[in-house]
């Protein structure tokens, strides 16, 4: 007997579940694009872009998904046989990296495999090793979705300036962008890479870009840059068809202004900050309760080196892909694959899954995850620690206490 019927819920870090506001908004006849409501609304949108991201710089919008944003802040930042420097901290990481190879860029690479955050120590003595200063720029992953690390960018950051290195400091937000704190300017970030299926709540279909003006003077020489990606017009022009490089994303667009004024005015960003943390530490304690019978184990075992949208798991013996195919045609619950932890004709690779807490999701969405994962385990035999829903509720309650 299945328990399919009722709404299913896709639990996978992106596309994320888009609120019934940002699709109604959406629905809707095709405005006039050379005047009137969607080149005023444009303004608004930018403006709380910047607010997003914490930034009084620049932000581009690109008609394009997180990879066409990568290939965007590459084509921006570099020349054809420029140096990068990339700290990779899971398959993002190296997806960037690939993607900078194939466009000319000569990529340093750092590896620090699937379940460690960057150590800024060992960026910090590449740069200092860059005598010529030809590294244009440090690429890293805020936060990694296929490893779920989360690496300390202010740290980062520090590291490069303790040596006097004038790289950029480009980083890969797609996964932590309105999830987990992340603060531009303050934290001395140059080049931000954004999507809208994750943490800004909408269908996939728009890549973001922030700069800062150092990362602007920059790009003025940089001659990969071609004419769809180049983000001057889009940042900084003025007129409206500047800003999208050709018909601007129309309903994207009213999709957009309602997760905005969802995320900063109506919950405020700290708020939704919270929410997340609250969230995954509901869904780290099940999986160190379950992880208490052997063979079930989180990928990453510091909690301050977790991202807050997206836990990545192991359970052995093939028993993340048999949970995975339980809960999505039993249950109605779809879960993420373990991505780049084994290839996919190992059978290591049904040992890996992910469970997503990213953007629209409240308490009883994750505690009913949690609670229909424990159900699958039951159901097909994983041997699992008791008292995880106990622990994931208790977590929840801890984090809607009020302060003191
Ligand atoms: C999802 C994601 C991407 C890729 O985004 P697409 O829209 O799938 O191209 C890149 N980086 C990170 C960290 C992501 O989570």
């Amino acid at each position: 007997m299945a328990y399919v019927s009722g709404r299913t819920y896709l639990a996978i870090p992106g596309p994320s579940v888009a609120p019934d506001r940002v699709l109604s908004a959406m629905h809707r006849a095709a405005p006039n694009i050379y005047e009137g409501e969607i080149v005023e609304i444009t303004h608004g949108i930018i403006a709380d872009l910047r607010r997003v991201a914490l930034t009084t710089q620049h932000v581009a919008i690109y008609i394009a998904n997180g990879h066409g944003a990568w290939e965007a802040a590459n084509a921006n930042m570099f020349s054809r046989g420029d140096r990068a420097l990339v700290a990779a901290t899971g398959r993002f990481g190296h997806g960037w990296a690939e993607h900078a190879t194939r466009m000319g860029i000569d990529v340093q690479m750092i590896d620090f495999g699937k379940s460690s955050v960057a150590d800024p120590t060992r960026i910090a003595e590449a740069l200092a090793a860059d005598t010529d200063h030809t590294i244009r720029a440090v690429l890293v992953t805020h936060v990694d979705t296929a490893s779920t690390a989360r690496n300390d960018l202010p740290a980062i950051r520090a590291a490069i300036d303790s040596v006097g290195h004038p790289a950029l400091l480009a980083v890969d937000a797609v996964a932590s962008l309105a999830c987990d704190e992340l603060r531009m300017d303050e934290w001395g970030i140059d080049v931000i890479v954004g999507a809208s299926q994750k943490g800004l709540m909408l269908p996939p279909g728009l890549g973001f870009l922030w700069f800062s003006d150092r990362a602007l003077e920059v790009s003025r020489t940089a001659d990969l840059v071609s004419p769809y990606w180049d983000w001057k017009p889009r940042g900084t022009g003025t007129e409206f068809w500047q800003f999208f490089g050709g018909t601007a994303p129309t309903h994207h667009l009213y999709g957009l202004r309602e997760s905005l004024t969802m995320l900063l005015d109506e919950e405020g960003l700290p708020n939704v900050w919270r929410r997340h943390e609250t969230l995954a530490s509901a869904v780290w304690a099940a999986f160190v309760a379950w992880g208490a019978a052997g063979g079930i184990s989180l990928n990453m075992s510091d909690p301050n080196a977790r991202g807050r949208s997206v836990t990545a798991a192991r359970i052995a013996n093939g028993g993340a892909g048999a949970l995975r195919k339980w809960l999505e045609t039993e249950a109605g619950v779809t879960l993420g694959i373990g991505l780049g932890m084994a290839l996919p004709a190992e059978p290591a690779y049904a040992d890996f899954l992910r469970v997503a807490h990213m953007g629209h999701v409240n308490a009883h969405m994750t505690l009913g995850v949690l609670a229909t994962m424990e159900a699958g385990m039951q159901a097909l035999g994983i041997p699992h620690g008791p008292g995880a829903l106990e622990a994931a509720a208790a977590a929840i309650a801890r984090g809607s206490a009020p302060k003191p």
